[in-house]
């Protein structure tokens, strides 16, 4: 339960949000040493630069455009953001455009940079800064009153320079951003969360510019981060469970010492299946199988390890221990009912439906062979452990499926 909870958690403070809290920290005790400053000029274009490397690198252009917007944020903030007793009508717009900008990009999808998409989307950021130059010049004030809008007290907002408009485009965007990622973690959505929160800090930063400017590339490095730990997620993890993917389980047993048990798991009958109720009901099964997997006890973790086969790896274990663990998932599952809408949907749509009003909702199940071999003097490198597993499995089926063999053979 705990480690669940700390999971969670993990899959949305993660090293985005640690990063984010070490410069946070290391900017309140310390912060900016006498000289740093020059060399601070040359963050932005340091972020920009390793930005747009690793986004054509990782083919993610909204990293890119997430960079560039956070670059100019910080250019026009330097520049006309700051003034000597109050926040300027150019800050006041970058604090509305610039959380505006960041959730605007976790909307789309990746099109590309030197596409027409991408094109249209420099559009849209060039706009942007025609509009901040022509504030910057003095031309449009009549916008400067509603950006400066106060609804509640001011009294409340004394502790920051950040006006109640973008306040409200703050909070409405990150409790958005913040929803989608509790329902759904992913680093790309992690990325632009955590860097919205540095664009806010930026804002808030005492001392003008030069912090600004730290928080504003900490959030660009934030997006960096962020895609290279989507590649980490998409080579690991597998897409349509959530499991870890075989290459994860490969590297694990390289890693393991001593004895650890391997069981491999095998939906029956799994072709027939997706014969009768379609692919993407499959889909769906193979999905509850494997949030099964995922309950089994013992220390056990699920893999995917292709197709309708999973793997479960027991560190430590000897397989007679894991036995009744894996009887345990192998009925779980077996009782585990999956809901059709619509009982007996064709597979494809007849060329005159007929209206199916009295169609009842028909249940259906699967039923897994498991196969576990554990580690021994006879068999010790994991392949052997694997095959041994496999002999073991494919007994499971030949003696009639939906059982549990383990590979005989002891030390
Ligand atoms: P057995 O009990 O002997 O394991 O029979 P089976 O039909 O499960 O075995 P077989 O290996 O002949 O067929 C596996 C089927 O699994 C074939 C394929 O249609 C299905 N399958 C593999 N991967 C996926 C997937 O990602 N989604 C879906 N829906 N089906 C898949
Ligand atoms: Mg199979
Ligand atoms: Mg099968």
């Amino acid at each position: 339960m705990a480690s669940k909870v700390f999971k969670r958690l993990w899959s949305i403070v993660a090293l985005e949000g640690l990063i984010l809290l070490a410069v946070v920290v290391y900017l309140r005790r310390e912060g900016l040493p006498d000289g740093l400053p020059l060399s601070i000029q040359w963050l932005p274009w340091a972020a920009l630069g390793a930005g747009a490397l690793v986004s054509w690198r990782f083919r993610r252009s909204r990293l890119l455009f997430g960079v560039i917007v956070l670059v100019l944020a910080d250019r026009g903030l330097a520049r006309w953001g700051w003034a000597a007793t109050e926040p300027t009508t150019v800050f006041h717009a970058i604090a509305l455009l610039l959380p505006v900008n960041l959730f605007g990009l976790t909307l789309l999808t990746e099109r590309g940079a030197v596409t027409r998409a991408g094109l249209a989307r420099f559009g849209v950021i060039g706009v942007q800064v025609g509009l901040v130059l022509l504030l910057a010049a003095s031309k449009l004030e009549w916008l400067a009153t509603p950006m400066r809008l106060s609804v509640l007290p001011e009294g409340w907002f004394g502790w920051t320079p950040v006006a109640q408009p973008a306040l409200a485009v703050f909070l409405a965007t990150a409790g958005f951003m913040g929803t989608r990622l509790v329902a759904c973690p992913n680093a790309t959505g992690r990325g632009f969360l955590w860097a919205s929160a540095a664009a806010f800090l930026a804002l808030n930063a005492s001392g003008g510019a030069p912090p600004a400017s730290v928080y504003l590339s900490t959030g660009s490095l934030i997006l960096i981060v962020s895609v290279i730990e989507a590649s980490y997620f998409m080579a690991y993890r597998d897409a349509l469970t959530g499991l870890p993917a075989r290459r994860a389980l490969n590297e694990e047993l390289l890693r393991l010492n001593g004895q650890y048990t391997i069981a491999m798991v095998d939906v029956d009958h799994f072709k027939k299946f997706n014969d009768e109720y379609g692919h993407e009901v499959g889909d769906q099964v193979l999905r509850m199988v494997a949030a099964e997997l995922e309950r089994v006890g013992g220390g056990g973790t699920p893999y995917r390890y292709g197709g309708e086969e999973f793997a479960l790896l027991f560190p430590g274990k000897f397989a007679e221990e894991v036995v009744p663990h894996l009887e345990r998932v192998r009925e779980s599952i077996e009782s585990a009912t999956f809901t059709l809408r619509g009982g007996g949907r064709p597979k494809r749509r007849p060329e005159n439906p007929k209206p199916r009003r009295n169609a009842k909702r028909k249940r259906v199940s699967v039923t897994v062979s498991i196969g576990a071999a554990g580690r021994s003097d006879r068999r010790s490198a994991p392949s052997e452990v694997a095959s041994f597993a496999d002999r073991a499995l494919y007994r499971a089926k030949k003696t009639g499926r939906n059982r549990v063999k383990v590979a005989g053979g002891g030390p």
